[in-house]
Protein backbone atom coordinates (compact mmCIF):
# COMPACT_ATOMS: atom_id res chain seq x y z
CA UNK A 1 0.00 0.00 0.00
CA UNK A 2 1.47 3.61 -1.06
CA UNK A 3 0.40 6.52 1.04
CA UNK A 4 -0.83 10.23 1.21
CA UNK A 5 -3.02 11.17 3.78
CA UNK A 6 -5.87 10.90 1.24
CA UNK A 7 -5.54 6.71 0.91
CA UNK A 8 -4.93 6.57 4.40
CA UNK A 9 -8.92 7.64 4.96
CA UNK A 10 -11.40 4.63 5.33
CA UNK A 11 -8.27 2.00 5.57
CA UNK A 12 -8.00 -0.56 8.51
CA UNK A 13 -4.76 0.48 10.32
CA UNK A 14 -3.89 -1.65 13.30
CA UNK A 15 -1.01 0.22 15.87
CA UNK A 16 1.33 -1.96 17.51
CA UNK A 17 1.75 -0.59 21.29
CA UNK A 18 0.16 2.16 22.91
CA UNK A 19 2.74 4.24 25.04
CA UNK A 20 4.64 7.37 24.06
CA UNK A 21 4.76 6.77 20.01
CA UNK A 22 1.30 4.52 19.74
CA UNK A 23 -1.02 6.82 21.57
CA UNK A 24 -0.18 9.70 19.06
CA UNK A 25 0.07 7.63 16.17
CA UNK A 26 -3.43 6.42 16.49
CA UNK A 27 -5.06 9.84 17.32
CA UNK A 28 -3.02 11.05 13.72
CA UNK A 29 -4.58 7.63 12.20
CA UNK A 30 -7.61 8.53 13.37
CA UNK A 31 -7.78 12.32 12.73
CA UNK A 32 -6.69 11.42 9.06
CA UNK A 33 -9.79 8.63 8.61
CA UNK A 34 -8.07 5.70 9.22
CA UNK A 35 -10.55 2.93 10.92
CA UNK A 36 -7.68 2.07 14.10
CA UNK A 37 -7.50 -0.56 16.35
CA UNK A 38 -4.93 -0.38 18.85
CA UNK A 39 -3.54 -4.18 19.77
CA UNK A 40 -1.42 -4.59 23.48
CA UNK A 41 0.47 -6.75 25.12
CA UNK A 42 -0.05 -5.77 28.81
CA UNK A 43 -3.24 -4.98 30.07
CA UNK A 44 -2.41 -2.84 33.37
CA UNK A 45 -3.80 0.09 34.58
CA UNK A 46 -1.60 2.76 32.22
CA UNK A 47 -2.69 0.72 29.44
CA UNK A 48 -6.57 1.36 30.50
CA UNK A 49 -6.12 4.32 31.19
CA UNK A 50 -4.73 4.96 27.87
CA UNK A 51 -7.23 2.51 26.13
CA UNK A 52 -10.36 5.06 27.87
CA UNK A 53 -8.54 7.73 26.21
CA UNK A 54 -8.37 6.55 22.61
CA UNK A 55 -11.89 4.87 22.49
CA UNK A 56 -13.20 8.20 23.57
CA UNK A 57 -12.23 9.11 20.31
CA UNK A 58 -13.52 5.96 18.25
CA UNK A 59 -10.35 3.88 18.35
CA UNK A 60 -10.86 0.82 18.95
CA UNK A 61 -8.26 -0.95 21.77
CA UNK A 62 -7.24 -4.76 22.49
CA UNK A 63 -5.80 -4.79 25.57
CA UNK A 64 -3.74 -8.22 26.77
CA UNK A 65 -3.43 -9.04 22.95
CA UNK A 66 -0.45 -8.22 21.05
CA UNK A 67 0.08 -11.29 19.04
CA UNK A 68 -3.14 -12.11 17.14
CA UNK A 69 -3.54 -9.71 13.59
CA UNK A 70 -7.13 -8.18 13.97
CA UNK A 71 -9.24 -9.05 11.18
CA UNK A 72 -8.90 -7.01 7.75
CA UNK A 73 -5.63 -4.90 8.81
CA UNK A 74 -4.39 -3.51 5.84
CA UNK A 75 -1.66 -1.49 7.34
CA UNK A 76 0.34 -1.74 10.62
CA UNK A 77 1.99 1.11 12.44
CA UNK A 78 4.30 0.06 15.03
CA UNK A 79 5.86 1.63 18.06
CA UNK A 80 9.56 1.81 17.46
CA UNK A 81 10.49 -0.60 20.78
CA UNK A 82 8.53 -3.65 19.35
CA UNK A 83 10.69 -6.25 18.11
CA UNK A 84 10.53 -7.99 14.83
CA UNK A 85 10.55 -11.22 15.83
CA UNK A 86 7.07 -10.44 17.19
CA UNK A 87 4.02 -13.14 16.16
CA UNK A 88 1.75 -10.35 15.45
CA UNK A 89 4.49 -9.27 12.79
CA UNK A 90 5.28 -13.35 11.11
CA UNK A 91 1.47 -12.64 11.24
CA UNK A 92 1.49 -9.66 8.87
CA UNK A 93 4.30 -11.00 6.53
CA UNK A 94 2.20 -14.49 6.47
CA UNK A 95 -1.19 -11.63 4.99
CA UNK A 96 0.98 -9.45 2.86
CA UNK A 97 0.93 -6.39 5.12
CA UNK A 98 2.98 -4.06 5.34
CA UNK A 99 4.61 -2.77 8.62
CA UNK A 100 5.63 1.34 8.99
CA UNK A 101 7.23 2.35 12.47
CA UNK A 102 6.72 6.05 13.27
CA UNK A 103 9.02 8.49 11.25
CA UNK A 104 7.88 5.91 8.46
CA UNK A 105 4.32 6.92 8.91
CA UNK A 106 6.25 10.59 8.87
CA UNK A 107 8.12 10.30 6.14
CA UNK A 108 5.01 9.17 3.96
CA UNK A 109 3.12 12.23 5.81
CA UNK A 110 5.20 15.40 5.13
CA UNK A 111 3.83 16.47 2.00
CA UNK A 112 1.71 19.34 3.35
CA UNK A 113 -1.71 19.76 2.32
CA UNK A 114 -0.70 23.43 1.86
CA UNK A 115 1.32 22.57 -1.43
CA UNK A 116 4.78 23.22 1.07
CA UNK A 117 7.85 22.12 -0.13
CA UNK A 118 8.58 19.14 2.85
CA UNK A 119 11.22 19.78 4.40
CA UNK A 120 14.72 17.81 3.27
CA UNK A 121 15.92 15.90 6.18
CA UNK A 122 19.91 15.97 7.96
CA UNK A 123 19.95 12.79 9.32
CA UNK A 124 21.99 11.27 12.47
CA UNK A 125 22.27 7.90 13.71
CA UNK A 126 25.00 5.60 15.55
CA UNK A 127 25.26 3.95 18.60
CA UNK A 128 26.31 6.87 20.29
CA UNK A 129 26.45 10.40 20.01
CA UNK A 130 23.18 11.19 18.35
CA UNK A 131 21.42 13.32 20.30
CA UNK A 132 24.45 15.90 20.80
CA UNK A 133 24.92 15.82 17.10
CA UNK A 134 21.49 16.48 16.35
CA UNK A 135 21.25 19.12 18.86
CA UNK A 136 24.78 20.76 17.67
CA UNK A 137 23.43 20.19 13.93
CA UNK A 138 20.26 22.59 14.68
CA UNK A 139 22.12 25.06 16.74
CA UNK A 140 24.49 25.47 13.54
CA UNK A 141 21.29 25.15 11.23
CA UNK A 142 19.76 28.07 13.12
CA UNK A 143 22.98 30.44 13.50
CA UNK A 144 22.84 30.19 9.72
CA UNK A 145 19.34 31.70 9.72
CA UNK A 146 17.18 28.84 8.78
CA UNK A 147 13.99 27.43 10.52
CA UNK A 148 15.15 24.35 12.00
CA UNK A 149 14.34 21.26 14.86
CA UNK A 150 15.95 18.75 16.47
CA UNK A 151 13.43 16.03 16.22
CA UNK A 152 12.90 12.49 15.91
CA UNK A 153 14.49 10.06 18.63
CA UNK A 154 15.00 12.77 21.17
CA UNK A 155 11.43 13.67 22.27
CA UNK A 156 9.99 16.15 19.99
CA UNK A 157 7.58 13.94 17.85
CA UNK A 158 8.64 13.98 13.85
CA UNK A 159 4.76 13.03 13.33
CA UNK A 160 3.86 16.52 14.88
CA UNK A 161 6.36 18.63 13.28
CA UNK A 162 5.58 17.22 9.99
CA UNK A 163 1.89 17.52 10.38
CA UNK A 164 2.25 21.14 12.27
CA UNK A 165 2.07 24.58 10.68
CA UNK A 166 5.40 25.79 11.26
CA UNK A 167 7.49 26.13 8.34
CA UNK A 168 10.66 24.58 8.02
CA UNK A 169 14.12 25.28 5.80
CA UNK A 170 15.48 21.90 7.41
CA UNK A 171 14.70 19.14 9.45
CA UNK A 172 17.67 17.88 12.02
CA UNK A 173 16.64 14.66 12.62
CA UNK A 174 17.92 11.45 15.06
CA UNK A 175 17.10 7.69 13.95
CA UNK A 176 17.86 5.09 16.61
CA UNK A 177 18.17 1.50 15.12
CA UNK A 178 14.74 0.20 15.69
CA UNK A 179 13.38 3.49 13.91
CA UNK A 180 15.47 2.66 10.73
CA UNK A 181 14.51 -0.80 10.79
CA UNK A 182 10.74 0.18 10.63
CA UNK A 183 11.27 2.27 7.94
CA UNK A 184 12.27 1.57 4.81
CA UNK A 185 11.64 4.48 2.42
CA UNK A 186 13.01 7.32 4.19
CA UNK A 187 15.09 9.17 1.79
CA UNK A 188 17.34 12.20 3.54
CA UNK A 189 19.06 14.87 2.02
CA UNK A 190 22.35 13.69 3.82
CA UNK A 191 23.21 11.45 6.69
CA UNK A 192 25.23 10.20 8.96
CA UNK A 193 26.59 6.77 10.80
CA UNK A 194 28.56 8.43 13.80
CA UNK A 195 29.92 4.98 14.82
CA UNK A 196 29.01 1.35 14.91
CA UNK A 197 29.35 -1.16 18.47
CA UNK A 198 27.50 -3.66 19.79
CA UNK A 199 24.58 -2.43 21.47
CA UNK A 200 20.61 -3.61 21.09
CA UNK A 201 21.87 -6.73 19.97
CA UNK A 202 19.23 -8.56 22.18
CA UNK A 203 16.17 -6.59 20.25
CA UNK A 204 18.20 -7.01 16.46
CA UNK A 205 19.29 -10.53 16.99
CA UNK A 206 22.32 -9.76 15.59
CA UNK A 207 25.73 -7.56 14.94
CA UNK A 208 24.96 -7.90 10.62
CA UNK A 209 21.49 -7.23 11.35
CA UNK A 210 21.96 -4.14 13.36
CA UNK A 211 24.32 -2.68 11.35
CA UNK A 212 21.88 -3.17 7.96
CA UNK A 213 19.52 -1.16 10.06
CA UNK A 214 21.59 1.83 10.68
CA UNK A 215 23.34 1.65 7.35
CA UNK A 216 19.35 1.97 5.97
CA UNK A 217 20.30 5.51 6.98
CA UNK A 218 22.17 6.35 3.80
CA UNK A 219 19.55 4.82 1.25
CA UNK A 220 18.56 7.39 -1.66
CA UNK A 221 21.02 9.90 0.21
CA UNK A 222 20.97 13.01 -2.06
CA UNK A 223 24.28 14.99 -1.61
CA UNK A 224 26.44 13.22 1.22
CA UNK A 225 26.88 10.26 2.87
CA UNK A 226 28.91 11.33 6.12
CA UNK A 227 30.99 8.58 8.03
CA UNK A 228 33.86 8.65 10.99
CA UNK A 229 37.15 7.50 9.34
CA UNK A 230 37.90 5.82 12.54
CA UNK A 231 35.19 3.17 12.21
CA UNK A 232 35.90 1.42 9.15
CA UNK A 233 32.49 -0.33 9.23
CA UNK A 234 30.38 3.04 9.21
CA UNK A 235 32.44 3.66 5.30
CA UNK A 236 31.43 0.34 4.42
CA UNK A 237 27.47 0.99 5.06
CA UNK A 238 27.88 3.84 2.98
CA UNK A 239 29.67 1.83 0.32
CA UNK A 240 26.98 -0.68 -0.04
CA UNK A 241 23.89 2.28 -0.08
CA UNK A 242 21.70 2.80 -2.79
CA UNK A 243 22.41 6.30 -3.22
CA UNK A 244 21.08 9.47 -5.26
CA UNK A 245 23.12 10.10 -8.49
CA UNK A 246 26.12 12.59 -7.40
CA UNK A 247 25.75 12.17 -3.44
CA UNK A 248 29.34 11.86 -2.68
CA UNK A 249 30.87 10.08 0.68
CA UNK A 250 32.47 12.67 3.16
CA UNK A 251 34.59 11.34 6.20
CA UNK A 252 35.37 13.10 9.42
CA UNK A 253 38.41 12.42 11.45
CA UNK A 254 39.94 13.44 14.66
CA UNK A 255 43.37 13.74 12.32
CA UNK A 256 44.60 15.46 9.62
CA UNK A 257 41.82 15.49 6.47
CA UNK A 258 42.11 14.41 3.37
CA UNK A 259 40.11 15.33 0.05
CA UNK A 260 36.53 14.94 0.90
CA UNK A 261 37.36 14.97 4.78
CA UNK A 262 36.38 16.73 7.99
CA UNK A 263 38.85 17.07 10.24
CA UNK A 264 41.29 18.85 12.72
CA UNK A 265 45.02 20.24 12.44
CA UNK A 266 46.51 22.83 15.43
CA UNK A 267 43.29 23.07 16.89
CA UNK A 268 41.27 24.06 13.70
CA UNK A 269 38.34 22.12 12.63
CA UNK A 270 38.62 21.88 8.69
CA UNK A 271 36.73 21.45 5.69
CA UNK A 272 38.07 19.68 2.71
CA UNK A 273 35.31 18.55 1.55
CA UNK A 274 33.00 21.24 0.59
CA UNK A 275 35.39 23.61 -1.28
CA UNK A 276 36.61 24.48 -4.51
CA UNK A 277 39.90 22.36 -5.18
CA UNK A 278 39.73 20.09 -2.59
CA UNK A 279 43.33 18.48 -3.39
CA UNK A 280 45.08 22.13 -2.32
CA UNK A 281 42.40 23.68 -0.36
CA UNK A 282 40.41 23.37 3.41
CA UNK A 283 38.27 25.99 4.55
CA UNK A 284 38.48 26.59 8.53
CA UNK A 285 35.29 26.33 10.10
CA UNK A 286 35.86 26.63 14.16
CA UNK A 287 38.16 25.92 16.88
CA UNK A 288 37.75 22.97 19.08
CA UNK A 289 37.75 25.25 22.38
CA UNK A 290 34.56 26.56 20.66
CA UNK A 291 33.01 22.87 21.32
CA UNK A 292 31.58 22.00 24.89
CA UNK A 293 33.04 19.88 26.10
CA UNK A 294 36.30 19.33 23.91
CA UNK A 295 36.18 15.98 24.99
CA UNK A 296 37.88 13.44 21.53
CA UNK A 297 34.28 11.84 20.84
CA UNK A 298 32.53 15.23 21.22
CA UNK A 299 34.72 16.83 18.50
CA UNK A 300 33.79 14.25 16.94
CA UNK A 301 30.30 14.55 17.21
CA UNK A 302 31.11 18.54 15.99
CA UNK A 303 32.73 17.39 12.59
CA UNK A 304 29.67 15.14 11.88
CA UNK A 305 27.18 17.63 12.39
CA UNK A 306 30.13 20.48 10.59
CA UNK A 307 29.68 17.71 7.49
CA UNK A 308 26.09 17.77 7.62
CA UNK A 309 25.15 21.35 8.10
CA UNK A 310 27.91 22.19 5.27
CA UNK A 311 26.35 19.22 2.75
CA UNK A 312 23.06 21.92 2.97
CA UNK A 313 25.48 25.19 2.00
CA UNK A 314 25.60 26.54 5.50
CA UNK A 315 28.39 29.34 5.76
CA UNK A 316 31.54 28.67 7.68
CA UNK A 317 31.06 31.39 10.39
CA UNK A 318 27.74 29.38 11.12
CA UNK A 319 29.69 26.97 12.03
CA UNK A 320 31.42 28.37 14.40
CA UNK A 321 28.53 30.32 16.14
CA UNK A 322 26.02 27.36 16.36
CA UNK A 323 28.90 25.22 18.43
CA UNK A 324 29.80 28.33 20.68
CA UNK A 325 26.14 28.36 21.22
CA UNK A 326 25.80 24.28 21.66
CA UNK A 327 25.38 23.38 25.63
CA UNK A 328 25.35 19.21 25.88
CA UNK A 329 21.84 17.81 27.57
CA UNK A 330 22.41 17.22 31.17
CA UNK A 331 23.87 13.29 32.54
CA UNK A 332 26.29 13.72 29.51
CA UNK A 333 30.06 14.05 31.05
CA UNK A 334 28.06 16.36 32.97
CA UNK A 335 30.93 17.97 36.31
CA UNK A 336 28.64 17.33 39.19
CA UNK A 337 30.72 18.95 42.42
CA UNK A 338 34.41 18.38 43.87
CA UNK A 339 34.24 17.35 47.04
CA UNK A 340 37.34 16.74 49.54
CA UNK A 341 39.49 17.49 46.01
CA UNK A 342 37.48 14.07 44.17
CA UNK A 343 35.95 15.15 41.01
CA UNK A 344 32.10 13.66 40.52
CA UNK A 345 31.37 13.04 36.90
CA UNK A 346 27.83 11.96 35.91
CA UNK A 347 27.56 10.33 32.69
CA UNK A 348 24.40 8.06 33.69
CA UNK A 349 23.83 8.36 29.65
CA UNK A 350 26.91 5.98 28.55
CA UNK A 351 24.13 3.23 28.62
CA UNK A 352 26.10 1.28 26.78
CA UNK A 353 30.50 -0.03 26.61
CA UNK A 354 31.03 2.10 23.91
CA UNK A 355 29.86 5.14 25.69
CA UNK A 356 31.57 4.40 28.60
CA UNK A 357 34.62 4.02 26.92
CA UNK A 358 34.55 7.39 25.67
CA UNK A 359 34.53 8.96 29.32
CA UNK A 360 36.92 6.36 31.00
CA UNK A 361 39.08 7.59 28.71
CA UNK A 362 38.36 10.95 29.49
CA UNK A 363 39.93 10.96 32.48
CA UNK A 364 42.42 9.36 35.09
CA UNK A 365 43.15 7.92 37.70
CA UNK A 366 39.11 6.77 38.14
CA UNK A 367 36.74 5.61 40.62
CA UNK A 368 34.23 3.95 38.30
CA UNK A 369 31.18 3.22 38.71
CA UNK A 370 29.37 0.83 36.46
CA UNK A 371 26.43 -1.91 36.42
CA UNK A 372 22.77 -1.95 35.73
CA UNK A 373 21.13 -3.84 32.46
CA UNK A 374 23.63 -5.26 29.99
CA UNK A 375 21.56 -5.74 27.07
CA UNK A 376 23.99 -9.09 25.95
CA UNK A 377 27.01 -6.87 26.15
CA UNK A 378 30.30 -8.41 27.35
CA UNK A 379 32.62 -6.04 28.98
CA UNK A 380 36.31 -7.87 28.28
CA UNK A 381 37.12 -5.06 26.08
CA UNK A 382 35.82 -2.42 28.47
CA UNK A 383 37.54 -3.27 31.29
CA UNK A 384 41.06 -4.45 29.28
CA UNK A 385 41.04 -0.32 27.98
CA UNK A 386 40.22 0.79 31.26
CA UNK A 387 42.39 -0.92 33.59
CA UNK A 388 45.34 1.28 33.73
CA UNK A 389 43.01 4.76 34.98
CA UNK A 390 40.86 2.84 37.56
CA UNK A 391 41.70 3.65 41.04
CA UNK A 392 38.81 1.12 42.23
CA UNK A 393 35.01 0.12 40.68
CA UNK A 394 31.98 0.60 42.49
CA UNK A 395 29.60 -2.50 41.30
CA UNK A 396 25.37 -1.53 40.97
CA UNK A 397 22.56 -3.55 39.47
CA UNK A 398 21.27 -6.72 37.86
CA UNK A 399 24.59 -7.53 35.47
CA UNK A 400 27.14 -6.33 37.84
CA UNK A 401 28.44 -9.93 37.66
CA UNK A 402 29.66 -9.49 34.39
CA UNK A 403 31.54 -6.63 34.84
CA UNK A 404 32.62 -8.16 38.07
CA UNK A 405 34.34 -11.76 35.85
CA UNK A 406 35.48 -9.06 33.41
CA UNK A 407 37.44 -7.15 36.15
CA UNK A 408 38.64 -10.35 37.50
CA UNK A 409 40.02 -11.88 34.38
CA UNK A 410 41.44 -8.59 33.63
CA UNK A 411 42.19 -5.81 36.45
CA UNK A 412 42.60 -8.73 39.10
CA UNK A 413 44.67 -5.91 41.20
CA UNK A 414 41.60 -3.07 40.80
CA UNK A 415 39.55 -3.10 44.34
CA UNK A 416 36.12 -3.56 43.80
CA UNK A 417 32.96 -2.88 45.83
CA UNK A 418 30.22 -5.22 45.02
CA UNK A 419 27.19 -3.58 46.03
CA UNK A 420 24.34 -6.39 45.83
CA UNK A 421 21.68 -4.06 46.47
CA UNK A 422 18.47 -2.21 44.04
CA UNK A 423 16.57 -0.47 46.79
CA UNK A 424 16.51 3.40 46.29
CA UNK A 425 19.20 4.19 48.57
CA UNK A 426 21.50 2.28 46.32
CA UNK A 427 22.53 4.99 44.99
CA UNK A 428 24.37 6.72 48.00
CA UNK A 429 25.68 3.71 49.04
CA UNK A 430 27.55 3.64 45.92
CA UNK A 431 28.69 7.42 46.06
CA UNK A 432 29.88 6.68 49.83
CA UNK A 433 32.14 3.71 49.09
CA UNK A 434 33.72 5.60 45.47
CA UNK A 435 34.60 8.53 47.88
CA UNK A 436 36.00 5.74 50.23
CA UNK A 437 38.40 4.39 47.26
CA UNK A 438 39.41 7.83 45.99
CA UNK A 439 42.18 9.78 46.17
CA UNK A 440 42.56 13.45 46.11
CA UNK A 441 42.68 14.01 42.24
CA UNK A 442 40.46 11.76 40.96
CA UNK A 443 37.79 11.27 39.53
CA UNK A 444 34.75 9.48 40.33
CA UNK A 445 32.63 8.72 37.23
CA UNK A 446 29.54 7.16 36.92
CA UNK A 447 29.44 5.82 33.18
CA UNK A 448 27.31 2.40 33.96
CA UNK A 449 27.56 0.96 30.63
CA UNK A 450 24.49 -0.17 31.11
CA UNK A 451 20.73 0.46 30.71
CA UNK A 452 19.05 1.79 34.00
CA UNK A 453 15.65 0.24 33.73
CA UNK A 454 16.45 -2.34 36.47
CA UNK A 455 16.82 0.07 39.25
CA UNK A 456 15.43 3.37 38.18
CA UNK A 457 13.09 4.83 35.94
CA UNK A 458 15.57 5.71 33.02
CA UNK A 459 18.78 7.18 33.12
CA UNK A 460 17.82 10.73 34.03
CA UNK A 461 16.45 9.46 37.23
CA UNK A 462 19.80 7.55 37.94
CA UNK A 463 22.41 10.63 37.21
CA UNK A 464 20.38 12.22 39.18
CA UNK A 465 20.28 10.20 42.37
CA UNK A 466 24.36 10.49 41.77
CA UNK A 467 24.19 14.42 41.80
CA UNK A 468 22.06 14.46 45.15
CA UNK A 469 24.38 11.56 46.80
CA UNK A 470 27.17 13.55 46.05
CA UNK A 471 25.74 16.85 46.99
CA UNK A 472 24.95 14.77 50.38
CA UNK A 473 28.09 13.82 50.88
CA UNK A 474 30.04 14.79 54.02
CA UNK A 475 32.62 17.54 53.48
CA UNK A 476 36.19 17.91 54.97
CA UNK A 477 36.50 14.33 56.54
P1 LIG B 1 22.79 8.99 21.92
O1 LIG B 1 21.69 9.92 21.57
O2 LIG B 1 23.35 8.26 20.72
O3 LIG B 1 22.52 8.09 23.07
P2 LIG B 1 24.21 11.12 23.31
O4 LIG B 1 24.65 12.29 22.55
O5 LIG B 1 23.02 11.27 24.18
O6 LIG B 1 24.04 9.91 22.32
O7 LIG B 1 25.44 10.59 24.18
C1 LIG B 1 25.31 9.39 24.91
C2 LIG B 1 26.59 9.02 25.61
O8 LIG B 1 27.49 8.52 24.66
C3 LIG B 1 27.29 10.21 26.26
O9 LIG B 1 27.01 10.23 27.61
C4 LIG B 1 28.76 9.94 26.04
O10 LIG B 1 29.27 9.18 27.10
C5 LIG B 1 28.81 9.04 24.84
N1 LIG B 1 29.15 9.63 23.56
C6 LIG B 1 28.69 10.77 22.98
N2 LIG B 1 29.22 10.92 21.75
C7 LIG B 1 30.01 9.84 21.53
C8 LIG B 1 30.82 9.41 20.44
N3 LIG B 1 30.89 10.11 19.31
N4 LIG B 1 31.49 8.23 20.60
C9 LIG B 1 31.42 7.52 21.72
N5 LIG B 1 30.68 7.87 22.78
C10 LIG B 1 29.99 9.02 22.69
Amino acid sequence: MTATRVELAGRHVTVAGLGVSGVPAAIVLRDLGAHVTVVNDGDDERARAQAAELEALGIRVRLGDGATLPEGTELIVTTPGWRPDKPLFAAAAEAGVPIWGDVELAWRLRDTPSGRAPAPWLAVTGTNGKTTTVQMLASILRAAGLRTAAVGNIGVSLLDVVLGDEPYDVLAVELSSYQLHWAPSIRAHSAVVLNLAPDHLDWHGSMEAYAADKGRIYEGNQVACVYNVADPATEALVREADVEEGARAIGFTLGSPRPSEFGVVDGILLDRAFVEDRQKNAQELAEVSDINPPAPHNIANALAAAALARAFGVPPAAVRDGLRAFTPDAHRIAHVATVNDVAYVDDSKATNTHAAEASLAAYEPIVWIAGGLAKGATFDDLVTGAAKRLRGVVLIGADRGLIREALARHAPEVPVVDLDRTDTGAMAAAVAAAAGLAHPGDTVLLAPACASMDMFANYNVRGDAFAQAVRDLPTGT
